[in-house]
This record gives C-alpha cells, sequence and structure tokens, in this order.
C-alpha cells in the first residue's frame, strides 16, 4: 500500500502550528529536529530560533525508576489528575535500552493509553539513536518545542539504566526518583548517584499487603539520604510513598514538586540553574559534533584501522594512540 505524500511544512507552518499547540504539527517538528540532513537541520534551526521567545514556561520534572517500578501507571495516573486540574501535559520518554534490545520499550503502544488518548497531553517516546549522555541529542529541544506548543508541564522520563538519569536531571527543574520496596537488598540497585540527583523519592506500589514494606523502605531511604551529598544545601529530598494504581500519595508527590520548584523559584535559583543547563548542553552539542566532524574527518578515517590494530595488540598506548589520531584531524600528520 502506498501512503500519500504529506505535503511539506514550510518554516512559517511549523512556527505557526506549534504556537497554536497542534498536536500533529508538534510531532512533525520534532521529527524535524531529530533529523541529520543538512537541509532539515537549517529549518530546524530557523523554526527553534522563532519560537525561543516562546520557551521556559514549563515546569520540567524529570522521572527515573528501574523498569518494572510503575513509571508508565505513575505518568498516566498523576498526568490524568494533572489534565483535570488544568495543566497541559507532555511527556518525553527516553529509552537508553532500547539501543541495546533493538526495540523501543517506552514507545510501546500499550503504554499510558488513556493519557495519549487526551488532546491536553502530548506523549514522545525519543529514538534510540543519536544519544548524548544517554538522552537523545535533541531531547532538550523537544522540551523547548514542548513549552512553545503551550504545554505548562514537561515531564521527561527515563529508565534507570546507564547514564541517561544524570543528563535529565540536567535538563529540568525538580527530580523525581520511583523506587520499590521490599525487593530485599539494602539498597535495591539505586545507585548512590541517582540518590544524589534525586529532589523528590517515591517507594510506589504502596497498597494492599504492600503498604508496611512500602513505608518502611521510606524510613530506609530518608536514612541513606543522609549519607549521600545533597544537590542543594537548602533542600532534603522528601521520601514519600505512593500507589500509581489506587491513587493515593500521588498528589503529595505533586505537591512535593510544586514545593522544591517554588524554592527555587523564590531563592532566584531557577534562573542561575537553567543558565547552567544551557551552558552544559551547549558543551554536550559541541563535544558531539567534534566527535563527529573527528569521525569524519579523512585523515582520521585512514588512519584509524592501523591505529586501533596496534592498540589491539598492545603495542600503542590509549595516550599514543590518541595523540596520533588527534594529529591527524589538525593536519599535521597521516599515521
Ligand atoms: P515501568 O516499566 O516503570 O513503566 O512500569 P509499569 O508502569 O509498566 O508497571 C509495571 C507493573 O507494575 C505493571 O504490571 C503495573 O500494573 C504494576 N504497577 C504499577 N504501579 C503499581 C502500583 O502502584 N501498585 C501495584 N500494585 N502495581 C503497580
Amino acid at each position: 500500500m502506498t501512503r500519500a505524500r504529506r505535503p511539506q511544512l514550510t518554516v512559517a507552518d511549523h512556527v505557526r502550528g506549534v504556537r497554536a499547540g497542534d498536536r500533529a504539527v508538534l510531532a512533525r517538528t520534532i521529527t524535524l529536529i531529530e533529523s541529520s540532513h543538512p537541509r532539515h537541520r537549517a529549518m530546524a534551526a530557523q523554526v527553534l530560533t522563532a519560537l525561543a521567545p516562546f520557551t521556559g514556561g514549563a515546569l520540567r520534572v524529570g522521572l527515573t525508576g528501574v523498569p518494572g517500578v510503575g513509571k508508565s501507571t505513575f505518568v498516566e495516573s498523576l498526568g490524568l489528575q494533572l489534565l483535570e486540574s488544568g495543566h497541559r501535559l507532555a511527556v518525553l520518554a527516553v529509552d537508553p535500552s532500547s539501543a541495546v534490545s533493538g526495540g523501543s520499550i517506552l514507545g510501546d503502544k500499550t503504554r499510558m493509553q488513556r493519557l495519549a488518548a487526551d488532546p491536553r497531553a502530548f506523549i514522545r517516546p525519543s529514538p534510540s539513536q543519536g544519544t548524548l549522555g544517554g538522552v537523545h541529542r535533541r531531547t532538550r529541544e523537544t522540551l523547548l518545542l514542548c513549552e512553545a506548543a503551550g504545554y505548562d508541564v514537561v515531564l521527561v522520563e527515563t529508565v534507570g539504566v546507564g547514564q541517561s538519569e544524570a543528563s535529565v536531571a540536567n535538563m529540568v527543574d525538580t527530580f523525581v526518583v520511583l523506587v520499590l520496596a521490599g525487593a530485599g537488598d539494602e539498597l535495591q540497585g539505586i545507585k548512590k548517584g541517582v540518590l544524589e540527583l534525586a529532589d523528590v523519592l517515591a517507594v510506589n506500589k504502596a497498597d494492599g499487603p504492600n503498604v508496611v514494606a512500602a513505608k518502611r523502605r521510606a524510613r530506609e531511604l530518608e536514612r541513606a539520604l543522609h549519607l549521600v551529598r545533597q544537590r542543594r544545601s537548602w533542600w532534603t529530598p522528601p521520601v514519600l510513598s505512593c500507589s500509581s494504581i489506587e491513587g493515593d500519595g500521588l498528589a503529595d508527590v505533586w505537591q512535593s514538586v510544586l514545593a522544591h520548584r517554588s524554592e527555587l523559584d523564590s531563592r532566584g535559583e531557577l534562573d542561575v540553574e537553567r543558565a547552567r543547563q544551557r551552558r552544559a548542553w551547549m558543551w554536550a552539542r559541541i563535544t558531539e559534533a567534534l566527535r563527529e566532524q573527528f569521525e569524519a574527518h579523512p585523515g582520521v578515517a585512514r588512519g584509524l584501522p592501523e591505529v586501533e590494530a596496534e592498540l589491539t595488540a598492545g603495542t600503542l598506548s590509549a595516550a599514543e594512540a590518541s595523540e596520533r589520531l588527534l594529529a591527524c584531524f589538525s593536519g599535521d600528520a597521516d599515521v
């Protein structure tokens, strides 16, 4: 079956459609900014520049937790509550594991069905290709597009594996970590680094026979938090418990997110933090662009097989190998 080609959108079409909150145009604009085609890149830059004045207005929230902790159930339940109270919600799902497994777990159509069907919500799984520190290299720009489209809450969700939590924490105002109760072992796979990033922790599945264990776990985590370096001297991450299925405790989690954000605001930290995030993202993108240029450089491409062979054989150190390739790149030498 052949599909009719959709008419191409101009830069003005993209800008107008995104501003109007047209979900179909927003989705196509995200596809445009994800494209590495030079013509698309040029257009994407124009669209982002035109929309820049309309960004920055959302509450940016990160969410992480191991697979199975209940992230999609949590997002669906909390998301529906937020829509009911008048918010518009965008969910960006980042799934670094799909690069390994080949399929996108978060792209699964069965996730967040009710939320996905609601016109006040927008759900976008990130492609697994082209990641930058575990998030898609355009996730931050996607967040900005959602803001320009009028979503006042943008939730960036990531699977608690790999490096992606740190990258997500670096592009949101408040970072929520979901954990499970009673999986036996003490910290049950929660990496210390993730605890350090958390602004709000919630033990999920606190329902039925699990309530007591969930509360106990929350107290354990509170104690564990005293042992890790806090991200901000003025904020002690609250540890709550909730049931995403029954809806209990979700309002408290949301209240903590709001409390954290209002502390950021009242201390004048939000602007400082967002400026820091823009700088971090700029450097991440520069690093990525330089690496791409490095790999595409003809001198490097010529020299690489031999250098790698010597490195593998152990006749060349990593330091020497990198110096030789860097010399090729700067045009001083061939291998
Ligand atoms: P994700 O992999 O983190 O997105 O987790 P899911 O949201 O897909 O949930 C994994 C499983 O846990 C599913 O079978 C859910 O129905 C179940 N689940 C999620 N939240 C809760 C909860 O609050 N209580 C209970 N009892 N089960 C839950």
